[in-house]
């Protein structure tokens, strides 16, 4: 067993997701609609470090620490308790390693309410740390299916790069992306916005008319195998917008100005109201948050790259194991 005189820790950094594409379909009798996405993992992280205690606990810090809860609701803590229910049926015999509470530490980057998945973010930062320190002998698959309970983008944020999601968006297949794009994302530093209100205004926009069936298009699986920014950036399509837009009319003017200073596409992120913008190259990147911080609307102004790599143990110390860096398998 591991006492509390051989503490060891986890850190697992994952990143926040844009949605290239996010086509929404009918209600399913469960409440969720139907959807398929295309998401791709972009380089804005959090750092989420888990350490056995004798009590459980979440805190976080960072730029945006103060935004989110600091007790069971935290969806890291929220992950990590449900792991500790199925952590009985994946123990690794020979390891001897106690599952029991620990002390989530949550070093918080990606944008809160802002359409970036920042909380399941999280959730699949603990699955996978909480994995780690227990020793669990667990696919990726496994916890796929743990982080799904959670919210519907957690296999995502465990997944990471760039995947279609259909389902709830919880069924996750790779896509072929060669290459990385470049994004320069509008965070407002106002109000953010929750997926419940703007699927209920989704839900209003259509009340005459169901949405059909979703499908993807061909044409965004074909610019990403080429990373043909130009054609990805006229093929960015959100069927939340208008739902966001009608909460917040001010995004359109944050689009309009991005577009105008020459971006190749424009969409909001997920539920909003991060506008992401796609650009040709690094110093496009530079020229358009520049002309947005003079011209565009208040916000924050974030360069990132796509795709990177979903939740990932970055650093495990501790008896037994040692310094390391590594992930699960
Ligand atoms: P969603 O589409 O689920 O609304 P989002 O990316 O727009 O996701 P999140 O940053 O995930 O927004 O936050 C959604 C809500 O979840 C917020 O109200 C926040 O208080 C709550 N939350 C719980 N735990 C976390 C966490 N670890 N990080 C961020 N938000 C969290």
């Amino acid at each position: 067993m591991i006492h509390a005189a051989d503490r060891q820790q986890v850190t697992v950094r994952v990143p926040g997701k844009v949605n290239l594409e996010l086509v929404v379909g009918p209600l399913r009798p469960d409440g969720y609609h139907e959807l398929v996405t295309v998401f791709q993992a972009v380089g804005v992280h959090d750092r989420v470090r888990v350490e056995p205690a004798s009590t459980w606990s979440v805190r976080a810090g960072g730029p945006y620490g103060g935004q989110v809860p600091a007790d069971r609701s935290n969806l890291a803590a929220k992950a990590a308790h449900l792991l500790a229910q199925y952590a009985p049926d994946f123990l690794d015999q020979g390891a001897a390693v106690e599952v029991g509470p620990v002390a989530i530490s949550i070093d918080k980057h990606i944008p809160v309410a802002a359409g970036m998945a920042g909380g399941s973010a999280d959730a699949a930062a603990a699955l996978v740390g909480c994995a780690e320190l227990w020793k669990l002998t667990m696919q990726r698959e496994d916890l796929e299916s743990v982080g799904a309970r959670i919210g519907a983008d957690v296999p995502f944020m465990l997944h990471g790069g760039t995947a279609v999601g259909s389902g709830r968006g919880d069924d996750i297949s790779p896509v072929l992306a060669r290459g990385e794009a470049h994004w320069v994302l509008w965070v407002s530093r106002g109000e953010g916005l929750s997926a419940a209100e703007v699927y209920a205004e989704f839900d209003r926009l259509h009340e005459s008319a169901a949405p059909a069936a979703p499908e993807l298009s061909t044409g965004l699986a074909a610019a990403l195998r080429t990373m043909d920014t130009a054609a990805m950036g006229r093929l960015l399509r959100n069927d939340l917008a208008p739902a966001a837009l009608s909460l917040q009319p001010h995004l359109q003017e944050v689009i309009d100005t991005g577009l105008d200073l020459g971006a190749q596409g424009a969409t909001i992120s997920g539920s909003g109201p991060t506008v992401a913008f796609l650009v040709g190259s690094q110093a496009d990147a530079l020229d358009l948050s520049m002309g947005l911080a003079a011209r565009g609307p208040e916000g924050e102004i974030v360069r990132v790259t796509g795709p990177v790599p979903g939740a990932h143990v970055i650093d495990a110390s501790g008896p037994g194991v040692g310094p390391r860096r590594g992930g699960l398998s």
